[in-house]
């Protein structure tokens, strides 16, 4: 549920690269690192081998969204590696809202609760073509959720181990969440995402391991939430030569047309907010299947259409926002045209997460820990290139929250997904070094 500017990504990151080695691979001596810190990019670097075989293992395990079975066992393998570093794991089952469930491991402790976010679903059912991880060269590999986001979840445990190795994480207050249907989330979906919410309660911090952009010193402070909206417009039948008259008025194709140009007209430009009709069904009598995205419409050209339905989504990046567009929506519908009248009902969807001052404080502080790792700078993302994911439904929860610390390459939801396997160490000594900082209030 990201990635959505691809091609507009891939240039600015193309760009990037002539002009600075990405990820920091330059040999540059680790400057303001402490004795821990050192000996824990130590560690990270000594096991990297280990933690790629491991991606290998966990991509291999078809996790479709809806291949229940096989994301439960891709949370066994998580399960087991987090159940040796001490955590106290627990499946929840997500029977009672239709997927697999969530993984949930806790290490409490004193000091502020820091909450790990990843996930094990992925956009590849069993009957896709990409199934399997494949080796490209020595720094590529492409495969099913590679990047999205078990590339991550990878990083999550390198974290934790190069903590343990250093003594650090015994005494961490730490929860992981690996959701089990991010990619397709059950109903309701305040069910669905309960035991994040749940997780997330007095935690000081929060870090999502997705891929973003794709990146790989790019961050996320702020995502725009989403939701989906369908219009449903109703005309007075009757024969096309009487149109706009009294009785019969301007007709629902006319008024769908009136509704969605005002939208346009009131609503387009602002920033951070889009909104776009991606299907439209009008005429005397049609058939929306909403599950398939796809209908069916009958109507003839000398009769004046009876029915428009019309499907869309709408983006925004603060929950006020997404009041006010909605608002405007409604008032619009609501302004019908002689003899038609219309409905206006939206989804439940991702909550937008905001960029606050905690959020950026907690990017300003991963990038810190990169520097002084001798690595690049991390950069925070456009948000409007940033889509919804799990992270934003603790915002305005969790008083600093960043998200796209995990696995970066190119071509997530295709069967083209590649990862660009180095920074796998890379934003694992990060996320190490930050964890640690979090613990110590430093
Ligand atoms: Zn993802």
């Amino acid at each position: 549920m990201h990635r959505l500017m691809r091609t507009g990504i891939a240039v600015v990151a193309a760009l990037t690269a002539v002009a600075a080695p990405v990820g920091g691979r330059q040999a540059q001596a680790p400057a303001g690192l402490s004795a821990q810190e050192r000996a824990m990019a130590d560690f990270v670097d000594a096991n990297a081998d280990q933690a790629i075989a491991l991606l290998e293992r966990v991509v291999n395990i078809n996790s479709g969204t809806q291949n229940l079975e096989g994301v439960r066992r891709v949370g066994d393998v998580f399960r087991a590696e987090l159940d040796g570093l001490g955590f106290q794991t627990e499946w929840v089952d997500g029977s009672s809202w239709g997927r697999a469930g969530h993984l949930v491991a806790r290490h409490p402790a004193d000091g502020p609760k820091l909450l790990l976010i990843g996930h094990l679903d992925t956009v590849f059912e069993p009957d896709s073509p990409f199934q399997r991880f494949e080796r490209v060269d020595a720094n590529t590999a492409k495969g099913p959720g590679v990047i999205d986001m078990k590339g991550g979840d990878v990083i999550i445990l390198q974290a934790l181990k190069a903590l343990q190795s250093a003594g650090l994480l015994e005494a961490m207050n730490v929860t992981v969440v690996f959701t089990g249907d991010e990619e397709a989330p059950g109903r309701p979906l305040a069910r669905a995402r309960a035991a994040l919410v749940e997780a997330a309660k007095g935690a000081a911090a929060a870090i999502g391991f997705e891929d973003g952009d794709g990146h790989p010193d790019h961050g996320v402070i702020a995502r725009r939430g989403t939701t989906s909206w369908r219009l449903t417009v109703t005309g007075t039948p009757g024969h096309s030569s009487q149109v706009f008259s009294e009785e019969l008025g301007a007709g629902a194709i006319y008024e769908a047309a009136r509704i969605l140009d005002a939208f346009r007209q009131r609503l387009a430009g602002e920033d951070h907010l889009t909104f776009n009709p991606g299907v439209i069904l009008g005429g005397t009598s049609m058939d929306f299947d909403a599950v398939q995205s796809r209908g069916e419409a009958f109507g003839k050209t000398n009769v004046i259409a009876e029915r428009t339905l019309v499907a869309g989504d709408l983006r925004a990046l603060s929950v006020e926002q997404f009041e006010r567009a909605q608002q405007t929506m409604r008032e619009i519908v609501a302004a019908s045209l002689p003899r038609t009248s219309a409905e206006i009902a939206f989804d439940e969807g991702y909550p937008p997460l905001a960029p606050t001052d905690g959020n950026r404080r907690l990017l300003s502080m991963l990038d810190q820990a990169s520097r002084d790792l001798g690595l690049n700078p991390v950069t925070a993302v456009d948000p409007d290139r940033a889509g919804a994911a799990d992270v934003s439904f603790v915002a305005g929860q969790v008083p600093m929250i960043i998200d796209a610390a995990g696995l970066k390459g190119t071509g997530g939801h295709t069967v083209d997904e590649t990862a660009d396997l180095p920074v796998l160490a890379i934003q694992a000594k990060r996320a190490a070094v930050l964890l640690a900082r979090l613990h110590t209030g430093g």
